[in-house]
């Protein structure tokens, strides 16, 4: 690597690598580490200073360290990590050397296991369920491609959960992988100011539908009146018409979710 070029290029490192954090209480909460890697670092700057992200960094709960795959290139002059592809066809593809070499220097950066996510539209489409289960393991390197993708041996190598965001081709992984932040931060307790919303929200674990319709104010808005049963101070019947209306709405929307209500092991 060379030593002149900076990792980290957005300065995303906000704390240095630890397991834990002590929440307000005195509760230790998880945290989880995402390491990106990625030939266009800058694009990360701006949403990493904005919103619940920056909060949660700023908490300690959500780690992000941003690498510029040209850092572990074998071309010492111009950084080059791309190449044309054997059998010819149009594009470039991201050759195997600098990312292997990447991947296991920024694995050795911190003692915890990672976990290898490589975005890819030939993946598994990313849903609220896989969501569920990548906050918990703690520490991520989401790989991102450019040009026509990653040379197969890096799939071959690493082999990463390759992750899709959609039946779409998008320019490069760095969209993607801010998917995969966005939603997976949500699971990570005190990263939400209520965290009940992780469980109501549609799609999640309170019952995997599409969530109620919402309202706030004014009550009266160009003659349209919030539901009476909403400003009627009775918390039993808000929820059972919450729970109607998630009921109807899944069925004139989302039939398919109707049966993959969550079971005692979900
Ligand atoms: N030639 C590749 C193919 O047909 O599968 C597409 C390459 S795409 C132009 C460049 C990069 O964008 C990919 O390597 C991947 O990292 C990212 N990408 C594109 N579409 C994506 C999607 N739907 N989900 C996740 N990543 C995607």
């Amino acid at each position: 690597m060379d030593s002149q070029r900076t990792p980290d290029p957005v300065g995303a490192n906000p704390v240095t690598s630890r397991t834990t954090v002590s929440g307000q209480a005195g509760a230790v909460l998880p945290s989880l580490r995402f390491d990106i890697v990625t030939l266009f670092p800058e694009i990360f700057s701006g949403y990493l200073t904005q919103s619940l992200l920056a909060k949660a960094i700023d908490k300690g709960l959500v780690e992000i360290h941003v690498h510029n795959l040209r850092d572990w290139s074998v071309d010492q002059k111009h950084h080059k990590v791309d190449d044309r592809p054997y059998g010819g066809g149009p594009g470039m593809l991201i050759c195997v050397e600098p990312v292997i070499r990447c991947v296991e220097a920024v694995i050795a950066m911190d003692s915890r296991p990672a976990s290898v996510v490589l975005l890819t539209p030939q993946g598994e489409q990313l849903g609220q369920q896989r969501v569920e289960k990548l906050a918990p393991l703690g520490r991520l390197i989401l790989l991102c491609g450019r040009y026509e993708g990653f040379d197969h041996r890096v799939i071959e190598l690493l082999n990463p959960l390759e992750l899709s965001i959609g039946d779409f081709v998008l320019n490069g992984g760095e969209v993607a992988a801010m998917v995969v932040v966005d939603s997976t931060i949500r699971m990570i307790p005190g990263v939400l100011g209520d965290e009940q919303s992780s469980w109501d929200d549609s799609f999640s674990r309170g019952n995997r539908l599409l969530e109620f319709p919402q309202y706030t104010r004014p009550v009266e808005f160009r003659g349209l009146k919030v539901p009476e049963v909403l400003t009627s101070g009775d918390h039993g019947r808000i929820a059972q018409w919450r729970a109607e209306q998630s009921q109807m709405r899944t069925r004139e929307r989302r039939k398919d979710l109707l049966g993959s209500q969550p079971s005692e092991t979900d």
